[in-house]
């Protein structure tokens, strides 16, 4: 007997969340093994197929289950590729490779949050782990295509597994579930009837490709020749045993959409892509044309939670004649779509086709791109006709959009601008370019947007007033990638992007810019004191024209903004050019600490620096930069303020 291993940490985590019922529906253990086992299946039916083995009996392949009332254990063996040793150890041994920093980050921020936890589960696709959510005790036993030696995995879950040596003549695996014991809480007991097992094949398994057979046993009457006594006796019964098919076998995307349920695509899609939630969005299409193919794909209701991770492999599956090809193929979906899950089946596509084809398949481009068409086109459709709807997939993936709009240098964007949304000032909510260009007001040139933290915080940025009151409505961004966004399209049905925080926002009448300008004179060498006491700080003080109620605000020139230097300063490497946007300090001249300036400067010219550095100190904070020295800072305001209450 060889040594129990331990299970590496963090499956041990998961393990526990599982096995202590966190998991409502214990019943999917079944559908997770099933589809394990036609994987398998599908494995060495491909193998079969593109290297011609003339051993596997294409026929023959089946997934069979058992139940054992007596000893309370369900069998689940298939007759696929197998696994030899250190597959067994490399795929029941460890969760989610990949994905396990990522599981444990996760679990430790939710931590304490019960209700979370489905949630975390839910997303990692349990897997074959889910047998522990019923048995107390399961045993693999393999035996890999073309291998001599066979391997039983063994494991009760809380103490480790071992691996061993073991008799099985037939390539495949075959997995033994000892159930846990009935409780209060859960009858174990029915996985053990025959017509439960019957009715969650037809639930969740029905599509597999293979036949799913069990032995059915039935009280049959037993017909007596002679009527007479048939009449007058009792009918007697006998027990008849029969291997019966549970399942009907045909792929989902091969039958009619019509005689598809919502809940058998729902379940499908569970099942099939590791979800616990039914899908956003599911679209069923056939095409026939120089290129046929059916596909069948889904949109999340919720992103993976590693879905903005490395981790995150795009591609849908592929399918020829009904044959498993390949998983993940990412030729298939474009990466602004990658939240797309799904398959194609094809029959114009060669069974041999390798990764490294994939890339140069002409079909497969042809297949591509109408896939990416249907998907934008669904989405327009759900934009136009759901908004709420669209508003949810929005929150989920229009990162993800924006992303597409600004990768590849824009070449995407003209495909993805009718999808983008951004929060409205004047509609607070969410509204697309074309509504913001279909409302502008007359005399309105440009498509205004300011960036910050939060919709709140922005919205009461000082630099918002004047294109507030002038009616204009203001795209709010909140997302780093925005200003980029902005920057890739440029322009919108001709309409140029302004960031309210940079330039001259030209709204001012003649007149207005007539009385500004000379105001700027009047009060030239007030201006020059003050960008001498702040010196290379600032690039310039000025008189401002987009101030309405605030005292200052921080503007900058075209180009680098301020939204973007922060962008760039966060990013992992640090700013790589020290990049900064010049800061801009401009006064509003209506408002009363001008005044205080101007007297301030003709009665005591010095203490204009302290009243440069505050006012410089003060937009920086609205601007939600840090300040370079903040006890300085409050040393200067305390001094302000006992000199104001004398
Ligand atoms: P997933 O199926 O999502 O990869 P699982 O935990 O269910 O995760 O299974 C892990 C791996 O173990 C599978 O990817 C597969 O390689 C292997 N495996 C599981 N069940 C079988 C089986 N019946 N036959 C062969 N390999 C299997």
């Amino acid at each position: 007997m060889s040594r129990k291993k331990q299970f590496k940490a963090e499956s041990k985590r998961l393990l526990d969340l599982m096995i202590h019922s966190i998991y409502t529906h214990k019943e999917i253990f079944l559908r997770e093994l099933i589809s394990n086992a036609s994987d398998a299946i599908d494995k060495l039916y491909y193998r079969a197929l593109s290297e011609n083995l003339q051993d596997v009996n294409k026929e023959e392949l089946a997934i069979e289950l058992e139940l054992d009332k007596e000893n309370r254990t369900i069998t689940i063996r298939d007759n696929g590729i197998g696994m030899d040793k250190s597959e067994l150890e490399e795929n029941l041994g460890t969760i989610a490779k990949s994905g396990s920093l990522a599981f444990k980050e996760k679990l430790a921020q939710e931590e304490g949050k019960s209700d979370d936890d489905v949630d975390i589960i839910g997303q990692f696709g349990v897997g074959f782990y889910s047998a522990f959510m019923v048995a107390n005790q399961v045993e693999v036993t393999s035996k890999k295509y073309g291998e001599t030696t066979a391997y039983r995995w063994r494991s009760n879950a809380s103490d480790g597994y071992t691996i061993d040596e073991a008799e099985k003549d037939h390539h495949g695996t075959e997995i033994v579930l000892y159930l846990k014991d009935n409780s209060d809480e859960e009858d174990y007991d029915q996985y053990l009837s025959q017509y439960e097992i019957e009715g969650l094949i037809k639930k969740y398994s029905d599509y597999i490709r293979y036949p799913i057979r069990m032995d059915i046993e039935e009280q049959r009457k037993i017909e007596t020749e002679n009527e007479e006594e048939a009449e007058n006796q009792e009918p007697q019964y006998e027990t008849v045993v029969e291997t019966r098919t549970l399942n009907s076998m045909v792929p989902l995307w091969k039958r009619p959409k019509k005689d598809i349920t919502k809940e058998e695509y729902d379940e499908f899609y569970k099942a099939k892509f590791d979800d616990f939630q039914a899908p956003q969005k599911v679209i069923h299409t056939s095409v026939e044309g120089t290129v046929a193919f059916d596909a069948l794909l889904f949109i999340p209701s919720k992103a993976p939670y590693n879905y903005y991770s490395q981790d995150y492999e795009r591609g849908l599956q592929l399918y020829s004649r009904g044959v498993f090809i390949m998983d993940k193929a990412e030729e298939l979906i474009p990466e602004y779509f990658r939240f797309v899950k799904g398959l194609v089946d094809s029959q114009d596509l060669s069974l041999n086709i390798s990764r490294e084809m994939l890339q140069h398949d002409r079909q497969l481009k042809v297949i591509a791109s109408r896939i990416e068409k249907k998907v934008k086109s669904e989405l327009v459709l759900m934009l136009k006709n759901d908004r709420e709807e669209y508003e949810k997939f929005w929150n989920n993936f229009g990162l993800q959009i924006k992303f597409g709009v600004y990768n590849n240098y824009g070449m995407d964007k003209d495909k993805l601008m009718d999808l983008l949304m951004f929060y409205s000032s004047k509609e607070q909510k969410l509204v697309t370019l074309d509504e913001y260009v279909n409302r502008m007001e007359e005399g309105q040139n440009s498509i205004y947007f300011m960036s910050g933290e939060s919709i709140d915080k922005i919205d009461k940025l000082p630099q918002c007033a004047l294109v507030k009151e002038k009616g204009y409505e203001i795209l709010y961004l909140v997302d780093n990638i925005d200003e980029f966004v902005m920057q890739t399209l440029g322009t919108y049905k001709e309409k140029k992007f302004k960031n309210i925080s940079q330039g001259d926002l030209d709204l001012a009448s003649e007149e207005e810019k007539q009385k500004l300008a000379e105001k700027a004179e009047a009060n030239k060498s007030l201006l020059e004191a003050l960008k001498e006491a702040l010196g290379d700080e600032v690039k310039e003080v000025k008189i401002s024209s987009r101030l309405v109620d605030d005292p200052v605000c921080l503007s900058t020139e075209e180009g680098l903004s301020f939204e973007m230097e922060k962008v760039l300063s966060a990013m992992p490497e640090g700013n790589p050019y020290g990049m900064k946007a010049p800061r801009i300090l401009e006064i509003n001249p209506s408002h009363e600490i001008f005044k205080t300036l101007q007297k301030v400067y003709e009665n005591n010219p010095d203490s204009v620096k302290d009243y440069a550095d505050l006012l410089l100190q003060q937009a920086l904070l609205i601007e939600g930069f840090p300040i370079d020295d903040p006890m300085e800072f409050s040393r200067k305001v305390c001094a302000f303020m006992v000199k104001a209450g004398i």
